[in-house]
């Protein structure tokens, strides 16, 4: 079956650093890859770079088979039509660790306002779709409430329904939990847990390694921009494990 989606050889630099550095990637439709590590080892910048939020200094990414952000010219990589671009990223859902949900707008006007303004979707649609993703994430009944209302896991789950509502093939979560109260992991990945359910391909960044145990098909060890370890978490609990490196990170945490 074609991936999903593709990086082959990707260097993300920042000065002389390479935060990404020579990353090749495959994931399948429907595959849930869990990425640790420690902290600056480039996990933002790769979800970025994934995103098209960072252009990537060389390297491809092929989406649906697709080359996707870029366009070769010649022997250089071009950054794609903004327009493109824009196309492209409507199909990838991001999650962040800070929640950024429109303080001045309601559960439901923030989960309705991306389906209207990028996707063009008439109100009564975009308020279906609304109160339809808040359902998945347990949030319906919070549709009228204010972001300022809610607790940091509620908050997230609605951040979650809004990333949604765009109706992504790919959901990237970039540390969602870390910002959250202990008490309230729990009912983030719970909401999660329910997408793997439901078939949602993700890149999720978290130091839970439960979750990764339970849910990743893959896990990955990156640092100094290069994946480290990588494999099924049966096979990367016990047998990556055995790497001093990985093992110090995992005992650390
Ligand atoms: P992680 O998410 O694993 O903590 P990041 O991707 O945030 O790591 O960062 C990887 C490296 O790239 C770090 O050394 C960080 O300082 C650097 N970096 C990230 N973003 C920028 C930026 N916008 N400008 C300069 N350096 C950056
Ligand atoms: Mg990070």
């Amino acid at each position: 079956m074609q991936p999903l989606i593709e990086l082959e050889n990707v260097v993300k630099s920042f000065g002389e650093h390479r935060a990404v550095d020579n990353v090749s990637l495959s994931i399948r439709k429907g595959e849930k890859v869990v990425i640790i590590g420690p902290s600056g080892s480039g996990k933002s910048t790769l979800l970025r770079t994934i995103n098209c939020l960072e252009p990537m200094d060389s390297g491809t990414m092929r989406f649906a088979g697709k080359p996707a952000g870029y366009v070769q010219r010649g022997s250089e990589l071009v950054p794609d039509k903004p327009r493109n671009i824009c196309a492209l990223r409507t199909r990838i859902g991001m999650v962040f660790q800070q929640f950024n949900l429109f303080p001045h707008m309601s559960v439901e006007q923030n989960v309705m306002e991306g389906p209207v303004t990028v996707l063009g979707e008439s109100k009564a649609n975009a308020r279906a779709t609304a109160m339809d993703m808040l359902g998945k994430v347990g949030m319906a009944e919070f549709a009228d409430r204010y972001p300022a209302s809610l607790s940091g896991g509620q908050k997230q789950r609605v951040a979650i329904a809004r990333a949604l509502a765009m109706k992504p093939d790919l959901m990237l979560f970039d540390e969602p939990t870390s910002a959250l109260d202990p008490e309230l992991v729990g009912e983030v990945f719970d909401a999660i847990k329910q997408l793997a359910v439901d078939g949602m391909t993700m890149v999720i960044v978290t130091h839970n390694m439960g979750f990764a145990r339970e849910v990743a098909d893959t896990v990955i060890f990156m640092e100094n921009g290069s994946f480290l370890a990588k494999g099924s978490p049966g096979d990367f609990f016990q047998r990556q494990c055995e790497d001093p490196r990985v093992q110090s990170f995992i005992d650390k945490i």
